[in-house]
């Protein structure tokens, strides 16, 4: 049986350090569906579409990877999709315990759920969408951080 697993993120936008995970996702799963949490609490920089381009440029229509995007909880959507397991990124201690109460919770909510979590390398782990979104709104060079068709679509946003 094909293993699957889900990569959701806010992915706003995408950048390296997503990419990274997403290949070595790849080398543990047969599929992956990178989906995009759709939170109309958060005010994104981009637009779901914006921010599901991105991903789909970057995996180049790779049939492994599908790209989609959800609303609400995870574990309805997870249910709603028959996947049950999830892939998050880890890059410092300060994630470990967002998502380890993360995982519990969801774990609480659907008892068959999984988490698997990867390491970012040392090339990507002080990268954040947060971070650079900031950088790039004050006009900062993104190269490398982020692939470059997000960072010519990040060019757009600067205030500079
Ligand atoms: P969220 O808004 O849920 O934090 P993100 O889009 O920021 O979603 O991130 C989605 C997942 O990717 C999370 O598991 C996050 O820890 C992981 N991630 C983000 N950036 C990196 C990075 N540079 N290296 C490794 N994992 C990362």
């Amino acid at each position: 049986m094909a293993r699957v697993a889900i990569y959701p993120g806010s992915f706003d936008p995408l950048t390296n350090g997503h990419v990274a995970i997403i290949q070595r996702g790849l080398n543990l799963f047969d599929r992956l569906i990178v989906s995009v949490a759709n939170n109309p609490q958060k005010t994104p920089l981009f637009t779901l579409d914006e921010r599901k381009g991105f991903i789909l440029e970057a995996v180049k229509n790779d049939p492994r990877v599908e790209v989609d995007s959800f609303d609400g909880l995870l574990v309805h959507y997870a249910r709603q999709r028959g996947v049950h397991t999830v892939l998050r990124g880890l890059r410092a201690v300060s994630d470990f315990d967002y998502e380890f109460q993360l995982a519990n919770m969801n774990r609480k909510l659907l008892p068959e759920f999984e988490s698997v979590f990867v390491m970012t390398g040392e090339d990507y782990f002080y990268v954040s969408s947060r971070l650079v979104r900031e950088v790039a709104t004050f006009g900062g060079d993104v190269t490398g951080l982020v692939p470059p068709h997000v960072a010519s679509e990040l060019r757009k946003k600067s205030i500079r």
